[in-house]
């Protein structure tokens, strides 16, 4: 139909999302990483409604003013539902193969780590597990996964590397990865995390493997493209901080732009080290200074944090979310999804980050999403409700957005649209659809 010939004023829209309750766009003011307050502003519409047309966001506003817009080929209903961005989850170890199940049944009787490391279990175990896999195993191990991860509301999830530990099973490793990325439909950002453990291999001699990942490891992933990003394990049994610069900075030479966990288990000042290597952003953070989050607040780095992990290592201890959000520093919440902390659902993150570190429910929503996309890299296609990004949208089956972290445990979750197609309906099915991204 030529232009003059379409009837006058409305346009066509693939999907119409009408009705909504509260309707989050988290679209704001600010450029760059929510900080302080502005971390409560979600950008509410009430009565809200999304236009959708080939995977993009075409339209956001009132039922009302939508309506009036577009003409829609499929509207769905969200009464008295909460519309808001698909969850980013910047942190996690998403291939690996094997489990920890043993481990975890230990350590609720109490055993300390020395015991479950004689035991033959600990992320070594996964580490046998997964040089021993084949690349498909990661891949099928993955897709369950994501599908996992999906189900829940996240749409784009961050993968690090590091069970692998030798350039080759690295690059095995990544190679899934990549493969993830092309066959689910959720957008997975790669890094690599070479320096995740002390291979046996090097056991008293980390020196000679950060040699491996600096000289080696580094330059084959940058070569193959097949990392976004490089991220290193600085603790005390990990890397020193001395070892996390030398691989960042060769790794950032190499064109893979910075992460760090740091601070996870004792204040050894990761943080800094995040601020000084200009890092995109740093995780964990669990024991980090004053000082530390100063800087990080200061050069605008990420703090991603990871209630679920915290829980995990049963230590009752969790980062000082108040803390850094009142100190300027964004934050994002991530999964931290591994083989030793199994839980995909962001959901039950923002739960713990309102219940363990008095995140409000609005903190914990724009740091699952927006501030979480900016972790990742990602902010500008996903992470809100805006013109132009990928129409990557959650519908819950809940009336506002305090119902996040106050309704917890059971899947919220009621559509998922994915790159613009309604990926999950749990109202129709108990098995979601997933559509890849080349239908
Ligand atoms: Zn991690």
């Amino acid at each position: 139909m030529s232009k003059a010939a379409r009837p006058k004023g409305r346009e066509n829209a693939d999907i119409l999302i009408v009705n909504a309750k509260e309707l989050l766009t988290l679209a704001g003011a600010q450029a760059g990483a929510r900080t302080g307050k502005q971390m409560r502003e979600l950008g509410i519409i009430r009565d809200g409604a999304v236009a959708i047309r080939e995977g993009r966001i075409v339209g956001v506003g009132t039922t009302k003013e939508m309506q009036r817009l577009f003409r829609a080929g499929y509207v769905m209903n969200a009464q008295g539902k909460t519309v808001l961005p698909g969850f980013v989850d910047p942190h996690t170890h998403l291939v690996f193969a094997g489990s920890r199940e043993n481990e975890f049944q230990m350590r609720v009787e109490g055993a300390s780590n020395m015991e479950i490391s004689d035991s033959g279990s600990g992320v070594l175990t996964t580490v046998r597990d997964t040089r021993r896999a084949r690349v498909e195993t990661l891949v099928e191990l993955g897709l369950e996964r994501l599908d996992a991860m999906l189900t829940h509301g996240t749409t784009t999830a961050e993968a690090k590397s590091g069970y692998g530990l030798t350039t080759n099973d690295e690059l095995k490793i990544l190679e899934a990865t990549k493969r993830l990325n092309q066959l689910h439909s959720v957008n997975v950002v790669s890094t690599l995390m070479g320096a995740n453990v002390v291979p046996p291999e090097f056991n008293g001699n980390p020196d000679g493997y950060v040699d491996l990942v600096v000289g080696e490891m580094i330059p084959k992933v940058a070569a193959k493209g097949l990392a976004e990003f490089c991220d290193v394990f600085c603790e005390r049994g990990g890397f020193s901080l001395a070892q996390a610069k030398r691989v960042l900075g060769k790794g950032k030479a190499a064109g893979l732009k910075p992460k760090v966990h740091a601070d996870q288990s004792g204040r050894l000042g990761g943080a800094e080290v995040a601020a000084d290597v200009e890092a995109v952003s740093a995780e964990h953070l669990i024991f980090s200074s004053a000082q530390g989050i100063k800087a990080m607040a200061a050069k605008g780095v990420v703090a991603v944090l990871l209630p679920a992990v915290a829980f995990s290592m049963m230590t009752g201890r969790f980062a000082d979310a108040r803390a850094m959000i009142d100190g300027g520093v964004p934050v994002a919440l991530g999964t931290g999804f591994d083989s030793n902390c199994w839980n995909e659902n962001q959901q039950l993150v923002i739960a713990m980050a309102c219940h363990f570190m008095r995140m409000t429910p609005a903190e914990a929503i724009t740091a699952a999403t927006i501030n979480a996309a900016y972790a990742v890299n990602r902010a500008g296609e996903v992470g809100s409700l805006e013109l132009g990004k990928r129409a990557d949208v959650l519908v819950l089956s809940v009336p506002n957005h305090k119902f996040l972290g106050y309704r917890f445990g059971v899947n919220l979750v009621d559509k998922v649209i994915k790159n613009g197609r309604l990926a999950v309906d749990r109202e129709k099915q108990d098995e979601p659809i997933f559509l890849s991204k080349t239908e």
